[in-house]
């Protein structure tokens, strides 16, 4: 949440004017929160909504994205998601864009386990990004931020990522990589933006400086970084300069929210019975996006992203909280 936001006001500068080195200013007055800002919190807003209510998680995401959508005009919208704003009655429209998994960070913060983080992250893609590259870049997101939160090392949580995605050696790609908006053009770059860091400033630098669209990268890098490394304030603080009241209250909001003893959504994995889950085959009729029928691309392909999540035991689920806490993991604790 922080991170994305973090990430994508540093990149809003450097999106149509590259910088391909790590040496820049990360703030400026031509700085900027957009879109992706933008979404996170209308995602993070939508979901305690609906857990609040317990109302339709999918509807009250569009719901609270069409809201904002309208409400923070020309922050660099997609064309087609621009159209989406301006229906009366949106729908999907199978996009397959980054806009997903720049997003879904907060799905990582609410979920209670992995998969259902993995679950809500694709919940966070099917208003718009209802294409199962998209649904899958969210999911991957939100369960390596669920991950991270719980003090897992890089190299584990870097053997997860690369279940989905190929990883590049950044420096390998630096000077050829060119602007693509796809998930699967800009997952793998994000993913080792964060995997090659040394810090949470590390991992903002690094997502830059390979070009492209610098705002989005950096956004999802910035995610995942936060909920490993946690936030250095005063970035943090320098960030929240940029952003409305309404915005900065939005984070304030959520935290607060998971903070005090709200159960986390759904604490079971129920989208994946414990029997399919130990012979490691997992049906799609199981999946609560199937059931509700919310999901009209989910895909052989998706459901055999389902079976990727690791097989968890019941030893290690007693460690996970019992409800949503942005504390499970401190700034500079140890890790296994
Ligand atoms: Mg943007």
């Amino acid at each position: 949440m922080k991170g994305a936001i973090i990430g994508d006001i540093v990149g809003s500068v450097y999106e149509f004017h590259n910088r391909r080195a790590k040496d820049f200013p990360l703030f400026s007055p031509e700085s900027r929160f957009t879109d992706d800002t933008v979404m996170t919190l209308a995602v993070a807003i939508g979901m305690i909504k609906a857990h609040s209510t317990d109302s339709d998680l999918i509807e009250a995401l569009s719901e609270s994205m069409h809201d904002y959508g309208n409400r923070y005009p020309g922050r660099g919208y997609g064309g087609r998601f621009r159209n989406w704003l301006r229906a009366s009655d949106p729908r999907p429209y199978n996009s397959w864009g980054n806009g997903a998994p720049m997003r879904c960070s907060s799905a990582g913060w609410i979920a209670a386990t992995p998969a259902k983080a993995f679950e809500l992250g694709m919940y966070t893609a099917a208003p718009t990004h209802n294409h199962p590259d998209a649904m899958k870049a969210a999911g991957v997101t939100a369960m390596l931020i669920w991950y991270a939160r719980q003090g897992k090392s890089k190299e584990w949580l870097k053997s997860l990522a690369e279940k989905w995605y190929a990883l590049p050696e950044l420096d390998d790609i630096r000077d050829e990589y060119s602007f693509d908006v796809s998930c699967e053009g800009t997952m793998p770059v994000a993913l080792s933006a964060f995997f090659e860091s040394q810090d949470f400033e590390d991992a903002i630098r690094n997502a830059v400086s390979i070009g492209g669209d610098s705002d989005t990268i950096a956004a999802i890098a910035g995610s995942i970084a936060e909920a490993y490394y946690g936030v250095p304030d005063e970035l943090w603080q320098q960030a929240m300069e940029y952003l409305s009241e309404e915005l900065r209250h939005n984070v304030i909001e959520f935290f607060s929210y998971i903070n005090h003893g709200n159960e986390s959504i759904d604490g079971t994995d129920s989208n994946i019975p414990a029997s399919s889950t130990e012979s490691g085959e997992k049906s799609c009729n199981n999946c609560q996006l199937r059931k509700s029928g919310n999901c009209p691309q989910l895909s052989n392909e998706l459901c055999s992203d389902y079976r990727a999540i690791p097989f968890i035991s019941k030893e290690e689920k007693k460690n996970w909280p019992e409800h949503g806490d942005a504390t499970a993991f401190r700034l500079g604790e140890k890790r296994d």
